[in-house]
């Protein structure tokens, strides 16, 4: 392939990647979007590999059939649930990626000028620094998400203090790496820092801040592929990445919006917020309920709304959910469902299960289109959600997610709480709605229990 054909080939790929992104922020062109993007990363793939200046095919073929099988065979074992799990160890590899081409564009940089060696040494550092950063946060980010360290955020002494300190430092040794033509200690030093303040960035974030560091890293992951871009002269991976870098930034933004967090707040290890302190004792009495007064009420409704969380999804409910809505639609009854922007553990997620179960999109509504109607509603159905209907945002100013918008579920008649136990949700706080006059809690797993719904309601 001449240089010409590979430079335009990977124009139409970059095409194909806005479109993608374009497809991908609605539910019903999103899986145009997918198409595209497959379509994009095949002509770009096709067009790197048969460039003129691509040299040891064999060894990409080889590197490329392993990572695939290792890819299939993941796509294909990964629950819904762990999708977030997921996505924060591949930003990882990202990370990872960034940080080895960083060396290797260092170790085997060209004959340059002067002024071009300079550029190519910044490259380098920041390359460096971004992936790094990205590697250890996502690893935490992971870690997190899987339970295998606490959700809690890591509070050491002087946390922000320490923060600032390793970005000053960082930028001493940037002057010193391109002050001396670049040496080797500077790098290493600095890849030590960047490694542990990636780690404590992330660490520092607290449990119901942790969708907005999903995607935060999901924006680094990008920058850093933009820079491995810069070290491989690599146009499309300057694109590419600067478009996962911005679309992750801005999601990042939309979803603090949600939460009523600080951007900068957030991505700076949860600086100026407070220590909240999280409680999980039990609050009063709670009034439980069975699966034939829930049907019972759900028939004299005329209004119900169905708040799905992340145990709709561990439950795989949404099936059953979606046959309780038609019934009681053909009941005549109004049957909407209020989504939170953070219900599950990825952004979408309860728009994914319930568009997977063929819920039609129209009575699917965003939690600013539904938060008022709560009070005209009859019946809430709170199916495995918990932290996203948590009162305490609003009443406890101590809370870990004061201050975070929730739905107002238990401003309707009745509240059915859809749950195994009394256990906390994702940020470990107890729940207040689970202790007030008008909710009742129904035990179980949640697809046990909507599956009984359905057959109580014939
Ligand atoms: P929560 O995590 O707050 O609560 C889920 C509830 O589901 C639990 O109380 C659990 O109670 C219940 N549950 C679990 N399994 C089942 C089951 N099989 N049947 C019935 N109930 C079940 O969920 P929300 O969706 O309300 O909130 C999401 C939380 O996750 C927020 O704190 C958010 O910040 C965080 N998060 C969100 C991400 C995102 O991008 N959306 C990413 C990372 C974190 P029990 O054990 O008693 O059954």
């Amino acid at each position: 392939m001449s240089v010409g054909l590979v430079q335009a080939a990977y124009v139409v790929a970059a095409l194909f990647f806005i479109l993608s992104l374009a497809g991908l922020s609605k539910q019903d062109s999103a899986r145009a979007g997918n198409y595209y993007g497959i379509a994009g990363m095949t002509i770009a793939l096709l067009a790197t590999i048969f460039s003129p200046s691509t040299n040891a095919v064999t060894w990409i073929v080889v590197a490329m059939v392993i990572g695939a099988c290792i890819g299939i065979y993941y796509a294909k074992k990964v629950e819904m649930t762990e999708m977030p799990e997921l996505v924060a160890i591949l930003h990882s590899f990202v990370g990872a990626a960034a940080v080895l081409v960083g060396y290797n564009s260092y170790l085997h940089a060209p004959i340059m000028s002067s002024a071009e060696h300079t550029i190519h040494l910044v490259e380098v550092f920041l390359g460096v620094f971004i992936g790094a950063v990205t590697f250890t946060g996502s690893i935490v980010a992971f870690a997190k998400l899987r339970g295998l360290i606490s959700s809690s955020p890591m509070n050491i002494p002087h946390k922000h203090k320490w923060n600032l300190a390793a970005v000053v430092v960082s930028i001493i040794l940037l002057v010193r790496f391109v002050e001396v033509g670049g040496t080797v200690s500077a790098l290493i030093l600095m890849t030590a820092i960047a490694l542990v303040f990636g780690y404590h960035l992330v660490a520092s974030i607290g449990g119901a801040d942790m969708p907005v560091v999903v995607s935060m890293l999901n924006s680094y992951s990008g920058w850093a592929a933009a820079a491995a871009g810069f070290m491989l002269a690599n146009d499309l991976l300057i694109v590419t990445g600067a478009l996962v870098g911005s679309s992750g930034a801005i999601l990042s933004y939309i979803m603090c919006k949600a939460m009523n967090r600080s951007f900068i707040s957030v991505i700076a290890g949860g600086f100026g917020q407070e220590v909240a302190v999280s409680s999980d004792e039990e609050q009063g009495e709670f009034h439980e309920t069975n699966i034939e007064d829930v049907a019972d009420m759900l028939k004299s409704s005329k209004s119900v709304v169905i708040t799905p969380g992340y145990g709709m999804a561990v439950a795989q409910a949404q099936y059953p959910v979606h046959e309780i809505t038609e019934k009681l639609r053909n009941h005549g009854v109004n049957v909407r469902f209020g989504i939170h922007p953070v219900a599950g553990r990825l952004p979408g997620h309860m728009n994914v299960l319930l568009a997977e179960a063929k819920v039609p999109y129209d009575v699917v509504l965003e939690m600013d289109e539904i938060n008022d109607d709560f009070t005209e509603t009859d019946t809430v159905l709170v199916i495995g959600a918990n932290d996203t209907v948590n009162p305490a945002a609003q009443e406890d100013p101590a809370s870990p997610i004061a201050g975070m918008p929730v739905l107002e579920v238990w401003n309707a008649s009745n509240v059915i709480v859809f749950k195994r136990s009394m256990n906390t949700g994702y940020a470990g706080v107890q729940n207040p709605l689970f202790f007030k006059d008008n909710t009742h809690m129904l035990f179980g797993d949640a697809k046990d229990s909507c599956q009984h719904i359905c057959a109580a309601l014939d």
